[in-house]
Parts: structure tokens; sequence; C-alpha cells
């Protein structure tokens, strides 16, 4: 029977989750009325429960958009906040706090908001209604009350009263129906009464005489008429529904005269439930081809931007999320084909190419003897010599082999794909989905850390051999050669650059200068090294010869400086007493130091930098053809190519490491990752994770959005167009 006004609040619902223009409203009950007109008591009869705050500081400060939907089926009751996601709330005292939390978060300053709490209840007790609380009007404006407070709270009524609303006017009965207003409000916006319907509350505080006369108001009549009502929430448990105990209260009190018996004076909750649930049926039935028409209009304009906007293309969440997962999974797909065994061992052998010229810089290139080292084969070669340089090779190798190699290799494909994957994280589309993009990388870090241990420790496993013995066939030595050759080349090169550049920033000249008095004072350095070394000894050997010699230069000095007092130069320190002892005269010194061009420091650092470059490509020079030497073709002469036999074993090393690092670390990943990519960001995460994912991109979740009203809107056309259906066919039935 009451299917229209049902499947209206169904069709108002779905309006509501929509973004759609406000001509499109469906009727609604609007309580209005003065604070403690008995409004919430009121509310609570009809619903059943004490849910609205309640306290005497301005408890209502945003309108309460109440939908009441009917249950038949179910015992169950129930409230939902559809915008705050909290579920189902069974118990009502926790809606009333809810309720309470939302409205006092209304600052003080602003007093009142018109931006709407969205509350529906489910029930078996319940008739299908919508009805909006509002703000109780105020008397009097209390001290800390702002003065625009009545007229904002005023304001807001007044905009929700607006057709095609019904107002519900709440009044007192021992508040004379003249002061009410209420009823002064809505006479404002509907002035012949034809959607107001009025209830006056706390008829137990009037005498039946006067009680009646109020319902049948005559000063103002109603078209919809008065109803009277005793509404106080009789206590007790608060799971209880009270609408049954209010309405036997209420029986008792009207029956109790007879004048509520009379025709054309309404009592009790119960009526005004069921003329609350008529009153809407009816206006929703009346409204019922002007708000077709509004839809209609709407789906009509949404289907037009659809089309214009995107080509009546579809969209989904779930076919967004698929697409860009997939992307995902191609990207890195591309990238494990493109970066297969060939490319980690070329990384590795890079990575450990590089510690072989550090080695190879530490341990040869640097030892002044390097130029000693092609002559080794020679005949006249000491045995001394050569052990010491076949323990040098020994040292070079090991250190290589020994340099944690298994942790190292594996460490540089763990940073290569875990930076890869960063970066497939950060780009389109996943840029839009930072939380996405969080989970991209805690799997690559779960994946590889799980593996990068034991990888690490079964690389340095099978390494362990070369650690003690590397053979090598002749074609191995002559790559050897080869790459050793091409390394040393690209250092030289890189040596010789770093050189020009030094020259080109300070100039030639001035390097050169520079470099003159670098060499001549290190030289000169080198002459005081030894001095002094040459007067440690003697004082040492030769104490009294020592002393003999400081007397007679003291005396030298003496004869030549006269002026300086005799004692202070027995306390002199050793530094002062080595200066003396020079053959050089302090003054001609000193004249020297005056003479001695000023070099910028920065500038000598430079050209001492440059000094070394030039010895280094000096060396590396010879090495060079060391290596191209006839010597350094036959592998027996590996101590004399110590580079080539460090090449020969880096490529080992690596060929090795790569093969346990595929088979732990890169095979694991290339099987896991899409897996774990599936599971934790595809379709199988659920509608709901799915929706968040694609609104996060603003250009899908508008596309999303005007899918979803079109979809939405056509839903609710097809409900409108049956309820006319239905309609006409009762309408038909009638004739
Ligand atoms: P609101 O401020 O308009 O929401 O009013 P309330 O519903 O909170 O009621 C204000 C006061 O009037 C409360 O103390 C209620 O107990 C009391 N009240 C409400 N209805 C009745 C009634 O029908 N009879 C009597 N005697 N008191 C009532």
């Amino acid at each position: 029977f009451m299917l229209l006004t049902k499947k209206l609040i169904e069709v108002r619902n779905v309006l509501n989750s929509i973004d759609h223009n406000d001509t499109l409203k469906l009727p609604s009950i609007v309580v209005i009325g003065s604070q403690s007109s008995g409004k919430s008591s009121v509310l609570e009869a009809i619903v059943g429960h004490e849910f609205l705050p309640k306290g005497s500081n301005m408890v209502t400060r945003r309108p309460i958009e109440l939908t009441l939907i009917h249950t038949p089926h179910s015992k169950e009751e129930y409230g939902e906040f559809p915008s705050l996601g909290l579920g189902k709330v069974h118990d009502f005292k926790r809606i009333q706090e809810t309720l309470k939390d939302l409205n006092m978060a209304v600052p003080e300053s602003e007093c009142v908001s018109s931006k709407p709490i969205e509350l529906r209840i489910y029930s078996p007790n319940v008739p299908d209604l919508t009805m909006i609380d509002l703000p109780g009007y105020i008397q009097i404006t209390s001290k800390n009350q702002p003065i625009s407070l009545k007229e904002k709270i005023s304001e807001l009524c007044e905009k929700y009263i607006q057709e095609p609303n019904i107002i519900l006017a709440v009044c007192a009965a021992d508040v004379d129906l003249a002061n009410s207003e209420a009823l002064r409000s809505s006479r404002k916006v509907d002035p012949l009464g034809l959607r107001t319907i009025g209830v006056i509350t706390k008829m137990d505080l009037v005498e039946p005489e006067r009680g009646v006369a109020i319902l049948r108001n005559q000063d103002y009549p109603l078209h919809l008429g008065y109803i009277g009502v005793v509404c106080r929430a009789p206590g007790g448990s608060s799971k209880e529904n009270i609408t049954q105990a209010v309405i036997k209260t209420e029986d008792a009190h009207f029956r109790s005269s007879y004048q509520y018996s009379q025709r054309g004076v309404f009592v009790g909750t119960g009526t005004l439930r069921r003329k609350l649930m008529d009153i809407l049926e009816e206006n929703m039935g009346s409204n019922l081809g002007s708000i077709i028409k509004a839809v209609q209009k709407e789906l009509d304009e949404t289907r037009y931007q659809f089309k214009v906007e995107y080509n009546d293309q579809k969209m989904s969440a779930e076919s967004y999320v698929a697409e860009s997962v997939d992307k995902l999974k191609h990207r890195f797909k591309d990238f494990s084909r493109a970066f297969g065994k060939p490319q980690v061992r070329l990384e590795i052998r890079h990575m450990l190419e590089q510690r072989m010229l550090d080695i190879c810089a530490q341990r040869y290139w640097s030892d002044p003897r390097i130029n000693e080292l092609p002559q080794l084969d020679s005949s006249s070669t000491a045995e001394e010599d050569r052990l010491y340089w076949d323990l040098q090779l020994d040292l070079a190798s090991s250190a290589l082999t020994k340099s944690g190699v298994g942790r190292q290799t594996t460490q540089r494909v763990v940073d290569i794909l875990s930076r890869t994957m960063e970066q497939l994280a950060e780009a389109e589309p996943f840029n839009h989905h930072p939380d996405a993009a969080n989970t991209i990388k805690a799997m690559t870090h779960e994946i590889l850390s799980s593996r990068s241990q034991a990888t690490a420790d079964q690389v340095e496993n099978t390494i362990k051999p070369f650690k003690y013995e590397v053979e090598c066939t002749d074609g191995e030595w002559t790559e050897g050669v080869k790459r050793a050759i091409a390394l040393v080349q690209t250092e030289l090169e890189m040596c010789e650059d770093a050189l020009s550049k030094i020259k080109t920033t300070v100039g030639t000249k001035k390097l050169r200068k520079a470099i003159n008095f670098v060499i001549e004072s290190d030289r000169e350095e080198a002459r005081r090294a030894q001095r002094r070394e040459a007067v440690a000894k003697l004082r040492e050997s030769n104490p009294r010869q020592y002393l003999e010699d400081q007397a007679r230069a003291s005396r030298d000095s003496h004869s030549s400086e006269s002026t300086e007092p005799h004692g202070e130069h027995s306390q002199d320190d050793d530094t002062q007493a080595q200066e003396d002892n020079r053959s050089v005269p302090e003054d001609e010194d000193e004249l020297e130091a005056a003479m001695r061009p000023h070099f910028n420091p920065k500038l000598l650092v430079k050209a001492r930098e440059a000094l070394s470059l030039r010895d280094r490509a000096l060396v590396l020079k010879y090495r060079l053809s060391a290596l191209k030497s006839k010597t350094c073709k036959n592998a027996k002469n590996k101590t004399q190519c110590p580079e080539a036999f460090l090449a020969v074993v880096a490529e080992k090393l690596a060929y090795t490491s790569v093969m346990f690092i595929q088979v732990e670390l890169m095979n694991e990943f290339v099987f896991q990752l899409p897996r774990m990519i599936d599971s934790r960001l595809g379709v199988k995460t659920g509608q709901e994770a799915m929706e968040k994912f694609a609104k996060e991109n603003p250009l899908v979740g508008k596309h999303l959005e005007l899918m979803e009203k079109r979809t939405k809107l056509e839903e609710v056309w097809e409900k409108l167009n049956y309820l006319v259906r239905r309609q006409e066919e009762a309408k038909a039935r009638k004739w």
C-alpha cells in the first residue's frame, strides 16, 4: 500500500548519493518548533527510540536528515550514517552520541550549519518516512549566544520549509499558539496551510476543553489539521521500543476525557504516524510527474556529457585496476627480459673489475719498483725479487676473491631490482596511487630481503675454490689480457682527461710554475729530512761527537750574530739545533724564503694532483706496453702480468656468482613478483579497494563518477516509470 513512499525513498537515497542539481528534490517532512516544544520527543516516539541529543546548550546545530525504512521481514533495528561509514549501529545510545559529536563539531562561532547530517533508521517498527529535524527556534538570546543566532536558525528553517516539503509545526499545548514561532514561519511560506500539519505536544498539561479548542484552532486552520500528542518518554531500558508505551499512555489519557473522541479531533502518536505516511504518499504521488521530468532532464544531460567527454566509453574501477596492474606487469616483464643473465653478468663483472683496478693501483701502480716487473724474467733477477712479486700476485688475487664477493654482487643486483621497481612504482599510473606505489616497494623489499642472505651465502660458497687457486686455460688467458689492456687503456684515458681538465681550469703556464715549485719544495723537504736523520743517527751512535758539533755550531753562530744573548742559545730545542747545523747561512735562507713565489694553497693542491696524475699516467703507459708485450702472451708469466691475471679472476668470479644469483634471486623474483602484484593490487583486492584505487586518479575518478551517475539515474528513471505505470493501473481499476 505504501509502496510509493518506499520506492521514492529509495529513489531519494540514490539521488542523494550522486551529484545532481537542486531541482531534483523529493518531498520530505520538515520538523520545526521552538526549543523545548517537545520536538525531539515526538520524533523519538515515532522512531521508537531515544536517539536525539539532549541538553540545554543548543544540541541541534545541523539539520538531521532522517530516513525511516520499514523492514517488515527483519527484527533488526539499527541506524546508519551513510557518510561516516560506521556500518550498522544497533545501539541507539551510540547514535545519540554520534549525533551529539557531529553537532558539537560545528564551532561555537558559527552556531549553526546548514550541512545536513544523514541518518537512516531501519526497523520493522517504523513507517517509511523521510523527516528533517531542524534546530529549535529560540525565544530569547542568552548572554553567551551571539545576536545573530536567532536569525541564523530562522534562515536555516526557512530554507528547508520550501516546496515541495511538508511542514510539521510542533507547538506545546501549554504555550499560546499565537506565539508559536513554528506556525508563524510556516504561514510565511504556506499561507493557506496546504502542506503544514500542526502537532500539539504536552496535551497532558492542559484541560480537555482547552485541548480540544487548540486542536480545532479556528484562528489558523490547517488543511492537514492539528494532532494532539503526549510524548513524554516513559523511561526504562533503552533497548526496548518506546512507541507502543507512548501510545498506551496517550490512549489512557485521551480515553479518560470524552471530548477527545469527538469527530474532527485527532489525537495520538499512532494517528500522527499514519497521517504522516498518508500525506507523504499523497504528496509524492502528486509530485511524481515533476520528479520524473527532472530525472529525465538530468539523465539527458548526463548522457550527453558522457558522450561528449568520454565518447560513451565505459569505465569501471575493476577495468582500471586490471589495466594498471597489467601495465605494471608488462613493464616488469620487459625489464626482466632486458635484464637477463648476460646483463647481470656485465654489471657484476664491471663491479669486480673496478675492484680489481683499485687493487692494481694500490698493490702495483704505486709500488716504486713497478718498473722492474717486466724484467723479472731475465736470469739476472734475484730469487728474492721473484718471491716478492709472486707474493704480490697472491695477495692481489686474494684481495679480489676475499672481498666479500657474495654479499657485494648480490647487493648489486638487489639494488638494481629495487631501483627499477621504485621507478615503475613512481611512473604513470602509479604516480596517482601512493599507497599502491608503497605496496610495490614493500613487495620488492619483501621478496629481495627474504632471498638475499641465502643468495650471498651460496655465491660465497661457490667461489670458495678461487680463494685458494685459480687455474686458467690459454683461451681464458688471452681474453684476460685483452680485457686488462682495455681496462688499463680506459684508466689511462681517465687519468689524461683529469690532467687536461686541471690544465684548462688552472692554465698551463701557471700550473707548470706551481708544479715546479712543488717539486722544488719536495726536494728541499727531502734534503731536510735526510739531514735530520743524519743528526739523529749521530746523536744516537756518537753522543760526544754530537755535542762537539753542537758547540762548534754555537760558536760559529756567535761570531756572526753577537747580538744574541748567550744563555738562550743553550736552551734552544732540537729543531733550532738542526737549523743551526746547516751549511747554509741563516740570512741567506730567509732571503730565499722571501724570494719564493707565493702560491695559493688551493693551486698547490691542484699542482700535486696533476703531478700524481702525470706519474700515474706514466706508470699506466708502461703497464700497457708490458701487457701488449710478448711476455704477457703466455699464461705462465702471470706474475709479470698481474692485470691480466686479475681480469681472469674477475671474470671467473662474475661468471660463477651470476649463475647462482640468477637461480636464487632473479628467477625467484621474476616468479614471485607478478603473483604478489595480482594478489595485493589486482582485482582480488575487492570492490571497495578497487574503487578507492580508481578514484585516486582524478581523471578516472571523474569518468567513474559520471558513469555511476548515469547508471543511477537510469535506475531511478526505471523505478519511477514503474511507479507511474502502477499508478495508472490503479486509476484504471478505480474507473
Ligand atoms: P525539544 O527541545 O523541542 O526537542 O523538546 P524536548 O522533546 O526535549 O522536550 C522538552 C521538555 O518537554 C522535556 O523535558 C520533555 O520531557 C518535556 N515533554 C515533551 N513532551 C511532553 C509531553 O507530552 N508532556 C509533558 N508533560 N512533557 C513533555
